[in-house]
């Protein structure tokens, strides 16, 4: 089976995230890509798991040797995908997920073209969005605020994408990904191989 490169987008506070834990609890032997950013962390993230937490300089150095798939600023703060997270994935034969916002998505497509499986997870609703972002609890009300006001151009992005995702029931949605997921992986499984294999 050929590895895959899976870029999972959407506004924050879709649920990404979650749904991406899934996932992996799923099909555990997707590797899930870690960013860089230089975002300072939240309370219990750890650096090299959750992110790699770079300085600006550093970030910027490493942006102009090339070191990055994709970056892009997001809300004040830079993130990107690293280069050797995505190589040293595929190399060994792993499938790799990225969860990444709008901008840094169409970088990967532009990039990779249809190596890489987009898929846009989008709310039902967009009161949600402040709702969930609201009840995580991490973030200040500015960088809500900041967050929405980027979330109403993200989710104009959600046609560009070949696979969209409303998260409206979490059970539902993780289904529909894991079954895109599934799909691209083995174009050829019929629906009760894949059954017997869940
Ligand atoms: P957070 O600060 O909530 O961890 O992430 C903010 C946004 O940045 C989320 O939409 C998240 O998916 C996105 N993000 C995380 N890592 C990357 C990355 O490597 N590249 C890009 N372009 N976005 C990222």
């Amino acid at each position: 089976m050929k590895p895959r490169v899976f870029v999972i987008t959407g506004p924050s506070g879709v649920g990404k995230g979650t749904l991406i834990k899934r996932l992996r609890e799923r099909i555990p032997e997707l590797e899930l890509s870690v960013s860089a950013t230089t975002r300072p962390p939240r309370e219990g993230e750890v650096d090299g798991r959750d992110y790699h937490f770079l300085s600006p300089e550093e970030f910027d150095r490493r942006a102009q040797r090339g070191d990055f798939l994709e970056y892009a600023t997001f809300s004040g703060n830079r993130y990107g995908t690293l280069r050797t997270e995505v190589e040293r994935t595929l190399a060994e034969g792993t499938s790799v997920v990225l969860e990444i916002e709008v901008q840094g998505a169409r970088q990967v497509r532009a990039a990779m073209g249809d190596e890489a499986v987009l898929i846009f997870i989008a709310p039902p609703d967009p009161a949600v969005l402040r709702e969930r972002l609201v009840n995580r609890g991490t973030d200040s009300p500015e960088a809500i605020e900041r967050r929405l006001e980027t979330a109403k151009q993200e989710l104009e992005a959600a046609q560009e994408f070949k696979h969209v995702v409303v998260n409206e029931d979490l059970d539902r949605a993780a289904e529909q990904l894991i079954a895109i997921v599934r799909s691209e992986l083995c174009p050829t499984l019929r629906p009760a191989d894949d059954q017997a294999q869940g």
